[in-house]
């Protein structure tokens, strides 16, 4: 998920927000502030009502925010790196950069989300029933009884077991205890996914036509949303199968043709492109520490009057984005991290020079291959 800005660090991991989070703010706050409030707590100003809706939904994106960072928190304590943050139309994703050692840090890490959300949920009670007995039952209880309700359903929603969802993961490391079999676990959590996205579109479009309008749809679509993300979960649980075992000095292509940062795209593309063999272009300063690289795609996307005052440099992805690796890394372990800047390839560095590169078709290659060694031995992934 793409963050359209940034909000910032907490707990040193970046915060984003991608736009379709508006979408689903504004539904949140126009239905509290022009239905629920109104019906349910009569005689009060519009603007007393509006302020009551977009207060509550800021609180509720506060806690959304508050059970991924969470999620980052404990991934972090148990050596998992977490690229950011970002809450969008289905609420908050983080982007864990690998995948938990052990059943039980998967456990912890799921678990911690939905745990957070519970508590407050159950502080927003707590402080709801107290102002509900000091004023008597207004407007200020009703959004923090909202709050509260909002946020236990958040923390039930989340632990149903069925992938993505935390309670997906959650069955994953209890399958993945019991049987030894990771990926195992991950499609069986997977499958569950598919199950409930079925489940959620069929009650969706039933309730639709019993009249519930937006709520019946916005079901479905998130029945949708499951059935898609389970599908690719099961395919990279499959990928990681297949390639478990591998290294990175396995699939690299070693010692790659490098060129100079200073060299133009007039030079580049005149005298060298006819006798390059790949699709990437890795830049070194001597020494061959890498510090670019160069895609053809976006050689070819300099006009050809400018690519005399072109330099390579200028059409590179920057230093800190790209992927470098070390060979005797497993290649699951890298597969996170590939960016989008160099169209997933990574860079292989020994010393800070560079030594390989790996490229997308070498990463499927490598699954091939994984996936015949599995059947040849009728090997199943551990
Ligand atoms: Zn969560």
């Amino acid at each position: 998920m793409r963050a359209s800005f940034r909000l910032g660090r907490i707990a040193g991991v970046p915060i984003g927000v991608n736009w379709s989070v508006l979408v689903i703010f504004v539904l949140i706050a126009w239905a509290l502030s022009a239905s629920l409030f109104p019906r349910s707590y009569p005689g009060h100003s519009t603007f007393a009502y509006v302020v009551a809706g977009l207060a509550a939904a800021v609180v509720f994106f506060l806690g959304l925010l508050a059970h991924e960072v969470a999620h980052a928190v404990i991934a972090k304590r148990n050596g998992i790196e977490v690229g950011s943050i970002t809450l969008w139309l289905f609420g908050g994703v983080s982007e864990l950069k690998g995948e938990a050692r052990d059943p039980g840090a998967e456990l912890r890490i799921a678990g911690i989300g939905p745990l957070v959300s519970l508590l407050i949920g159950i502080f927003f009670g707590v402080i709801a029933l107290l102002a509900s007995l000091a004023t008597g039952r207004g407007l200020l209880v009703g959004a923090l009884s909202w709050l509260a309700g909002i946020n236990v359903l958040l923390a039930i929603f989340n632990v149903l077991p069925a992938a993505p969802l935390d309670g997906g993961r959650l069955l994953r490391a209890v399958v993945w205890r019991a049987t030894g079999d990771r990926t195992k676990a991950s499609v069986v959590a997977a499958r569950a996914g598919w199950g409930l996205g079925i489940v959620l579109i069929a009650v969706g479009i039933w309730q639709f036509f019993r009249g519930a309008g937006v709520g019946g749809l916005w079901l479905a679509l998130i029945g949708w949303f499951l059935i898609g993300a389970a599908g690719a979960e099961e395919r990279q649980a499959r990928m990681g199968s297949a390639l478990r075992g591998v290294r990175v000095a396995d699939v690299m292509t070693p010692q790659p043709q490098t060129a100079s940062k200073d060299m133009t795209v007039a030079d580049f593309v005149d005298h060298h492109l006819f006798a390059y063999r790949h699709s990437a272009l890795p830049l070194t300063e001597d020494g061959g520490r890498p510090i670019g690289l160069v895609t053809l795609d976006r050689v070819r996307g300099i006009p050809a009057d400018q690519r005399g005052s072109t330099t390579l440099a200028e059409v590179s992805c920057r230093a800190g984005e790209l992927v470098l690796a070390s060979p005797d890394e497993q290649l699951t372990d890298l597969l996170p991290r590939l960016s989008e800047c160099a169209d997933g390839r990574a860079l292989v560095v020994t010393d800070q020079r560079l030594v390989g590169i790996v490229s997308p078709s070498d990463i499927s290659r490598a699954v091939q291959r994984g996936g015949m060694r599995q059947q040849m031995t009728g090997g199943r992934g551990s």
